[in-house]
């Protein structure tokens, strides 16, 4: 079917190709496809308009278009997402990375700055996923260790292969297990807590867009019927940690008010805080201890 046709017909054939399979934006998608099929940034794609389609990667462009006809993300398409100015592998098995969530890790790099300077800090995060939070943290704060938890094999795979690529292997240790459980031996170690855990109510899961719905991990969305549930877990079983002087927690939008309520609970707690995204959206909460 694509026999003899230019790289300019592969390119207009998938964007009315998407355009008839419901995409928004078709042109700029089918962009994005192709300059990474072929490996060519925007200026050399469109020099190389008038070429011939190399016929060796004709049938992964068919896959590739098939897969995007039928919503799943651009991102596990192509297996990649920036974050934080650093490109992470993504599949299925784990989040995309959201921008928002770069808030989070700057969050974490001033307040962790200005509470121990150049000192040694061990940070424990609970839902690794790509590992963009923890890679992200130890790149920026050299003398940072984190201790990443998440249940699924899969994700840590992907994370750990993340560390690697960024050689930081020996910075952050990845442990495999229900939210804080794999850490409670270790507890007396941890001066930061950070967590994007899964936050999506029940009646939300059904009305996230299909993109997300379809091919995200529920593992890391739903938060069961209200969305609080791992942080009524998590902010229980910090109670404990005798070192803890910061706690940074991603929210949904909605739950400002009852996370920051949970955190408090914490005993030792001085001041907490909400803070907001880029949409203006209530996004983070953070809280801080004395010990
Ligand atoms: N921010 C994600 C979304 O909007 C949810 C992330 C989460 O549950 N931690 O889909």
């Amino acid at each position: 079917m694509h026999t003899g046709q230019t790289i300019r017909e592969a390119f207009a054939g998938a964007s009315s190709f998407l355009r008839d399979r419901g995409s928004d934006s078709p042109e700029f998608e089918a962009e994005l496809l192709l300059r990474r099929l072929l490996g060519l940034n925007r200026t050399q794609l469109f020099m190389k308009m008038a070429d011939a389609f190399p016929a060796d990667v004709t049938l992964e462009w068919d896959k590739w278009l098939a897969r995007r006809a039928e919503g799943e993300p651009i991102q596990y398409i192509v297996g990649d997402q920036e974050f934080y100015g650093r490109v992470y592998e993504v599949n299925s098995s784990v989040l995309i990375p959201r921008p928002e969530t770069e808030l989070l890790v700057e969050g974490v790099l001033q307040e962790g700055k200005s509470l121990f300077g150049d000192e040694e800090v061990w940070i424990a995060e609970v839902g690794t996923g790509s590992g963009c939070i923890s890679i992200s943290l130890v790149l920026e704060a050299p003398n940072w260790t984190v201790t990443t938890v998440d249940l699924s094999s899969e994700a840590l795979g992907v994370a750990r292969r993340n560390a690697a690529s960024y050689d930081v292997l020996e910075r952050v240790e990845f442990m495999q297990g229900n939210l804080v459980e794999p850490l409670i031996s270790k507890k007396d170690r941890f001066q930061i807590f950070v967590s994007n855990p899964p936050y999506i109510s029940s009646d939300e899961m059904l009305g996230l867009e299909k993109q997300v719905r379809s091919f995200e991990p529920h593992l890391a969305l739903h938060g069961g019927s209200d969305g609080l549930d791992p942080y009524r877990l998590l902010c229980g079983d910090l109670c404990s940690w005798p070192n803890l002087r910061l706690v940074a927690f991603e929210i949904g939008a909605s739950q400002g008010s009852e996370v920051e309520r949970l955190v408090q609970s914490i005993p030792g707690m001085s001041k907490t805080e909400i803070r907001q995204d880029y949409a203006g959206l209530d996004r983070m909460v953070f809280g801080w201890r004395h010990v």
